[in-house]
């Protein structure tokens, strides 16, 4: 089969979200029937993002294979409704890693290696496997920063080498920044011209511009662009901002980019059909009726920018579910450390203002996203015991399920000092404990992909919530963390109420638990969110909504 690639590139600034025009591109043509995979190419000599801080690098996307990955590969994911896995995601350091391990097993016999062309034919390798193992009509290439960087150049070097080999399947976009300073009220496209002469600096045109911008480009820019950058005026496309990403495939296709490329490429597939998608693109808009959700977490401290992509699939799963519903989601950052009587950053102890625990009632549901550290942990048990005692839909993933273990046992089972050993060590009680392996770990300092990652099996008990929810037996979902429920007191919290609904039938390591008499409160060890997609909204999400809406 005929294995064809688009490249997406950057140009004028990084941030105005080439990955989610590389997944909607992927969505229009997926839309007519073609088959898409994608890949994202992160410069970082990071052999992965999960060494990565969420507040500089955004979330840490966790595939089922256990690979850390960057949050555009979510966007994929979520996108175009497909699981990838660790051969979709490339660092630097992982091209490199790859070619020393080669180096060392003679595999170059005897020939001196070096940076070009050995780093880049490693990447080429890669983007093909991919490709292969997807057996992908399209195959959609992001690579990470902006084009006259330093650190993707040698990306941009392997997709040049690979459109030499094969010019007919090989395509190029460029998603660049059309500013409109505010003294002169006008868009600019100079700095798009000079992107575009820089990447045909290092040997690349590009077939499209993708204009990315406050507003639509009119048709003399347009025109403009086309002439300078020297490429057809249909290829220029404008993507100004939209009030959801989920907008944008229609945008495109309004412009007929799906069929541009097509013809680019020789294809000639059946007619888009993007009805479903559109119908959940318009609920937030046109939905009479809104969900209230609290997310309580600690990250929220650099600005909104940062905090909503901290938790960029928490929040896409809130909206998924939200829309299945037919509701509209108003979601709410709050900040655990407000619950910290003083504590809040800036302010003097005893400031007084902190935020009233009281202000919960005003949602209709709270959710707790995972974390880690020991910042704001107080203030999360404050709130999850506010949510257990007022019952309040509660909803806690990861180390959100683990300190509602921390909070039952401090005060259901009166265990005063109980704790999770990543923030007490000593404590009396370790609830969430840490089993010898990752012990050895945290002592060697041995962080970089250690934790337990990825897609682990879980047995759910007949008559829970959760077995409800996902309406089967088994399931398996995605995981990230170090610590576990200590076994310990399975018996113990169960006498007292605290229901363990799911478990790990190989390990028997508790992955769901839950609250008798409650209208829902359930904390999963594993991560939901990273299996929700805009039309299969995940089933626990869905059902806390549902909840939240009682
Ligand atoms: N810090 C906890 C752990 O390592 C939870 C991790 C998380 O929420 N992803 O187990």
């Amino acid at each position: 089969m005929t294995h064809r690639y688009i490249f997406v590139v950057g140009g004028v600034m990084s941030g105005v979200g080439k990955g989610v025009t590389t997944a909607s591109i992927g969505k229009i043509l997926q839309s007519r029937g073609v088959h898409v995979t994608a890949i994202k190419i992160d410069p970082y000599v990071n052999v992965d993002a999960g060494t990565m801080n969420p507040v500089e690098h955004g979330e840490v996307f966790v595939t089922d294979d256990g690979d850390e990955t960057d949050q555009d590969m979510g966007n994929y994911e979520r996108f175009l409704d497909t699981d990838l896995t660790s051969i979709n995601y490339m660092t630097t350091g992982r091209v490199y890693q790859t070619v020393i391990e080669k180096e060392r097993n003679l595999e170059y016999k005897g020939r001196c290696v070096e940076v070009v062309p050995h780093i880049p034919l490693e990447v080429i390798r890669r983007i093909k496997h991919a490709s292969a193992q997807a057996k992908a009509d399209i195959t959609m290439v992001e690579i990470g920063g902006t084009v006259g960087e330093y650190q993707n150049i040698l990306f941009l070097e392997a997709a040049r080498m690979m459109h030499l080999e094969d010019p007919e399947n090989v395509l190029f976009v460029l998603v660049s920044y059309l500013p409109v300073p505010k003294h002169l009220g006008e868009m600019k496209t100079k700095p798009t011209q000079y992107a575009t002469r820089t990447l045909n600096s290092a040997g690349i045109h590009p077939d499209f511009i993708v204009c990315r911008g406050e507003q639509y480009m009119d048709k003399p820019r347009r025109e403009k662009l086309s002439v300078f950058c020297n490429v057809k005026p249909e290829a220029v496309i404008t993507a100004p901002d939209v009030s959801s990403i989920y907008h944008i495939p229609a945008l495109f296709e309004e412009q007929g980019l799906s069929t541009t490329i097509l013809k680019k490429f020789r294809l000639k597939p059946r007619a888009s059909d993007l009805r479903k998608w559109k119908a959940m693109a318009s609920v937030q808009e046109t939905a009479q009726t809104s969900v209230r959700v609290g997310v309580v977490g600690k990250y929220f401290s650099t600005g909104e920018y940062t905090l909503s992509d901290s938790y960029i699939s928490v929040i896409e799963s809130l909206k998924h579910a939200a829309w299945a519903n037919k509701v509209k989601i108003e979601l709410e950052w709050i900040n655990s450390e407000d619950f910290e009587d003083g504590k809040k950053s800036g302010l003097k102890a005893g400031s007084g203002s902190a935020r009233k625990l009281a202000d919960l009632s005003s949602y209709d549901g709270v959710l707790v996203p995972g974390g880690f550290g020991t910042r704001g942990i107080d203030g999360v048990i404050s709130t999850i015991r506010y949510c257990r005692e007022k019952k309040i839909p509660y909803f806690g993933l990861c180390y959100g399920m683990q300190l509602a273990t921390v909070e039952f046992a401090r005060n259901v089972l009166g265990k005063t000092g109980a704790h999770t050993v990543e923030v007490d060590e000593a404590t009396k009680d370790p609830i969430i404990h840490v089993n010898p392996v990752q012990l050895k770990n945290i002592r060697e300092n041995r962080y970089g992909g250690t934790m337990r990652l990825g897609a682990y099996d879980c047995a759910l008990k007949p008559g829970t919530i959760a077995r409800k929810a996902y309406g089967k037996a088994t399931i398996s979902e995605r995981h990230r963390h170090r610590y576990e429920f200590n076994n310990d007191y399975a018996v113990a919290i169960q006498k007292k109420g605290m229901v363990i609904s799911g478990v790990n039938p190989q390990t028997g390591l508790v992955e769901i638990v839950e609250l008798k008499g409650h209208p829902f409160f359930v904390g999963v060890q594993f991560h939901p969110e990273f299996h929700s997609r805009p039309l299969r909204p995940h089933p626990l999400f869905k059902a806390f909504i549902t909840a939240c809406l009682k």
